[in-house]
């Protein structure tokens, strides 16, 4: 008979790792159940970076759950030993009226965020890289920055083992019901019973979250590093920031300064322009009609970025309709069972806030932080007439 446990968290990737460390520090007897190795870069949470920023465009409701996020990030770093966070400023470009600017600006001054507004020629003296166009203007916002997501889930998964979590990788779960109080999950190797059961299955979402009854929907996106023309000098994080720079027609670029030494260049991406996909049937490989786009893309605004082009990798979104975030009790089972997914693109500057949220979900059946945004029951149809579920 397996050890019963008070938490047992399926999926160990950004958000899992997290509640895997926030439940163990806070006593609870958890096992994690991942379907892969530790670190793997067959999920959602791989690829050497992730754009973090506070004057956040998406929502004004992000806002306070960042300012904690940082907190956390820097206490992870500290008790880790692991360099997770590159804090070299940032600049959210696009005309005035661009999403990504006018909705920067609204997070900044609706929460007092420390910001500049930057027009074309300050953008240009301050970055020599960037060449917006003359009717584009910036936010900058100096604590805008990266954090490097494998040393993330590591640093998760270290503390995690270190507070005493069974963590038992390479073992997919393959089902779970309620079970007495509680409830019981099933992989190939055995059956594990727990009071609660945290659920942060990243693209796999509408498999083991189908119950949920929010459609999903999982993107192929592509990651392209290129060295830039003249060396990474320039692109380096103390005169490089990260940006995110949206088109007139609404495309969002963004990418990261050069943070892995000389010959590794600068990694850049396309915000929202995947293919639809499953975790079992995405094409893995880039193909060189995509890395054209991309380096004609770039070369009216980072000109010097692609120079070679050095290597590219795959990743998933997995989107909801609205593109914010579910993170709640579930609905069928409150008294047993959080959930944490549809993270949209955008969930990693998040993961130990996450965390947070899903010790204090599990443990206590509520939280202090403001997750009223991550509802599901904005996102579920109501049942047609007739319909026997
Ligand atoms: C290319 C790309 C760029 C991004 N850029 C940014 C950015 O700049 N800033 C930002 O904030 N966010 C960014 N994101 C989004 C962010 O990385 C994701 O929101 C976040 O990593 C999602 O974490 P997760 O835990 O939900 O998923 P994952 O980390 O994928 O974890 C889910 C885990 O569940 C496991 N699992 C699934 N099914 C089972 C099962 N049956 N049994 C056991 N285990 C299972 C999987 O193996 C996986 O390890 C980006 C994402 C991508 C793909």
């Amino acid at each position: 008979m397996s050890p019963t446990y008070d938490v047992i968290v399926i999926g160990l990737g950004g958000m899992g790792g997290a509640a895997a460390h926030h439940l163990s520090a806070r006593g609870a007897r958890v096992l994690g159940l991942e379907r892969f190795g530790p670190v793997h870069n067959r999920g959602s949470s791989h690829g050497g970076s992730r754009i973090t920023r506070q004057s956040y465009f998406e929502d004004p409701a992000y806002v306070p759950l960042l300012l904690r996020a940082y907190e956390l990030y820097a206490d992870l770093e500290r008790a880790s030993g692991r360099d997770i966070a590159v804090l070299c400023g940032g600049v959210m470009v696009g005309r005035p009226d661009s999403r990504t600017v006018s909705g920067s600006l609204r997070s900044a001054r609706e929460w007092d965020l420390p910001h500049e507004v930057l027009d074309a020629r300050e953008i240009r003296r301050r970055f020599p890289t960037l060449a917006p166009r003359a009717d584009e203007v910036a936010l900058y916002e100096a604590k805008a920055g990266l954090l490097r997501p494998e040393n993330t889930v590591a640093a998760h998964l270290q503390l995690a083992t270190r507070q005493g979590a069974d963590l038992h990788f390479e073992e997919p779960v393959t089902r779970w019901e309620p079970y007495r109080d509680g409830v019981r999950v099933h992989t190939a190797e055995d059956t594990y019973t727990a009071g609660r059961l945290v659920i942060c299955p990243g693209a796999w979402a509408p498999r083991l979250l189908a119950d949920l009854g929010v459609p999903f929907t999982v993107e192929r996106q592509v990651m392209y590093w290129f060295q830039p023309r003249g060396g990474v000098g320039p692109f380096l994080p103390a005169h490089h920031p990260i940006y995110v720079w949206e088109d007139a027609d609404g495309v969002q670029v963004y990418g990261f300064p050069a943070i892995d030494g000389p010959d590794h260049g600068a990694k850049v991406a396309f915000f929202r322009k995947g293919e639809v996909t499953t975790p079992d049937s995405i094409d893995r490989t880039v193909h060189d009609h995509e890395v054209a786009a991309m380096a004609d893309h770039m070369s009216g605004r980072l000109p010097d970025l692609p120079g070679t082009f050095l290597k590219a990798a795959t990743c998933m979104y997995t989107t909801t309709a609205d593109e914010h975030f579910v993170i709640a009790r579930h609905p069928a089972h409150p008294g047993s069972v959080t959930v944490a997914c549809g993270f949209s693109g955008h969930g990693f500057k998040f993961v130990p806030v996450v965390g947070e949220i899903l010790a204090d979900l599990a443990l206590t059946g509520s939280t202090a932080h403001p997750i009223g945004l991550f509802d599901p029951a904005r996102l579920t149809a109501a049942p047609a007439l007739g319909a026997s579920t």
